[in-house]
């Protein structure tokens, strides 16, 4: 098991490169299978999912395609308060089979809102994919159709995951010490 430090905090290593990539080969086995006739479009959400995405992209063999947006958000007026805003979808999903392409899903909130987006663009189907979820903090009745690991409530980085902008090239999962 390898520590790594990033800033102040102390981390160690949780999943694997080698146990990622076996992972990965299982999930994408099953999605080829499941929208094999259905030309998903997948939506890597922005920043986190990246390298998870490139690396399921890479095991998809039946025809789709890719695209990656980011939710953003930013205080609006006093009535509004936080608004989140789907950006980067530049193209038409009506009818289309959506896969969105996550990091982690934690209270389930962000994925609920996405979700919620979404549909208002009429997909013929959502569903998740995500990383990693902690199952022990969703908040909301999302479901991620795809998971690659369940973890318990440890703060991780590394494969994408940040801590504070930094670790997102470390190769494998680490969690915090
Ligand atoms: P949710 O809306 O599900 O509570 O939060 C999802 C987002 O919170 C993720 O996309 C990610 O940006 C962030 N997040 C939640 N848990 C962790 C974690 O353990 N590590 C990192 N790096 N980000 C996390």
């Amino acid at each position: 098991m390898s520590k790594v430090r990033v800033l102040d905090k102390a981390f160690e290593t949780s999943i694997t490169k080698d146990e990622i990539s076996n992972r990965i080969k299982e999930l994408s086995k099953d999605i080829n299978t499941a929208y094999a006739d259905r030309n998903p479009l997948f939506l890597a959400i922005l920043n986190g999912a990246f390298i998870f995405a490139a690396d399921l992209y890479r095991e998809i063999t039946i025809p789709s395609e890719i695209s990656f947006v980011k939710m953003a958000s930013y205080e609006g007026t006093a009535s509004t308060g936080v608004v989140n805003e789907l950006i980067g979808l530049n193209q038409d999903i009506s009818g289309r089979h959506i896969i969105i392409v996550e990091d982690i899903v934690d209270t389930g909130l962000t994925m609920k809102m996405m979700v919620d987006r979404l549909m208002a663009f009429h997909p013929a189907s959502v569903s998740i994919c995500a990383l990693l979820q902690k199952p022990s903090k969703l908040q909301t009745d999302i479901k991620v159709d795809y998971v690659a690991f369940e973890i318990p409530d440890r703060f991780v980085i590394g494969y994408g995951l940040d801590y504070d902008q930094q670790g997102r090239n470390l190769k494998e999962i680490f969690s915090i010490i």
